[in-house]
């Protein structure tokens, strides 16, 4: 059976990709900070590594699949905690289970980046920087002076999607995939946490995908799961945009 790790699995998008793994076959094992089978905070290097253990211990050091999907949105309650989990909660991940993922077949990895990522300028911003240095410390008080959060989650979504894709050249020759799929506005707590939110509900609510409306969180899983899968064995180091048309709207001269 193909054992899969997914963070953030008790909620939202992460919590749809984990029931249709399941009903496509897999054995999922959920990270997150409660009802999951590891619990554990990623917003700190000692949680992280307590996560990547537990998850080598449960899959016994050979691993198909790795979804990393926990994450902050803007509301959260600082810039740091957002850059500590949104980029070091999923690269860590990666990095520590990338040798029981080598050991997998077929293996896969998939990181939910954001439609936010490609907001102009991120590629500027001290914080991304530090972050692609693995610099934690530095990209965490980068990302407090700024003190804009909005900022923050667009720039660590830009982070670890470009990540993503420098990986995608090392981990290609070790037969690892890893591909980034992007969300629009999708209804979940995060989503309804900045709807609520007085800084940014407006905007988000005038923000409308050119189908419409948002997604429900098994639209995304759904192209999780095939990203997953064999018939995508091909697909490797790429963005996947699933977002009702918000980027093909907002920059559609570039692709
Ligand atoms: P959600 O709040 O429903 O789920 C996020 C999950 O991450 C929760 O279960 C939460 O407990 C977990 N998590 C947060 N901090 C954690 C920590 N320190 N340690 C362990 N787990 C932690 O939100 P969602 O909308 O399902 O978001 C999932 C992913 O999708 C996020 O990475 C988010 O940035 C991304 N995304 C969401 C949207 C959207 O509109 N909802 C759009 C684009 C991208």
């Amino acid at each position: 059976m193909t054992v899969t790790v997914v963070t953030g699995s008790a909620s939202g998008i992460g919590a749809a990709i984990r029931d249709q793994l399941v009903q496509a076959g897999h054995r999922v094992i959920g990270i997150d900070r409660q009802n999951a089978e590891i619990t554990a905070d990623l917003s700190t290097a000692d949680g992280r590594q307590a996560a990547v253990e537990a998850a080598l211990r449960a899959c016994e050091g050979r691993l198909d699949g790795l979804v990393c999907c926990a994450g902050l949105g803007p509301t959260a309650s600082s810039s740091s905690l957002i850059v500590s989990v949104n980029y070091f909660g999923m690269t860590e991940l990666v990095n520590g289970l990338t040798p029981a993922l080598a050991r997998g077949t077929a293996p896969a990895i998939l990181l939910i980046g954001s439609v936010a990522s490609v907001h102009p300028g991120m590629d500027k911003l001290p914080m991304v920087t530090a972050m692609l240095n693995d610099d934690e410390a530095g990209a965490r008080s980068q990302a407090d002076a700024m003190g804009a959060t909005q900022a923050a989650y667009a720039g660590s979504k830009y982070a670890v999607t470009v990540f993503a894709r420098r990986q995608a050249v090392v981990l290609g020759p070790r037969g690892i995939r890893i591909n980034v799929l992007a969300p629009g506005a999708v209804d979940t707590p995060l989503l309804q946490a900045s709807l609520a939110d007085a800084r940014y509900g407006e905007a988000v609510r005038n923000f409308v995908a050119p189908v419409g409306r948002n997604a429900a969180p098994a639209e995304i899983a759904g192209m999780a799961c095939f990203l997953q899968s064999a018939q995508a064995s091909f697909v490797h180091g790429t963005v996947v945009f699933v977002d009702g048309g918000m980027d093909a709207m907002t920059r559609s001269d570039r692709f």
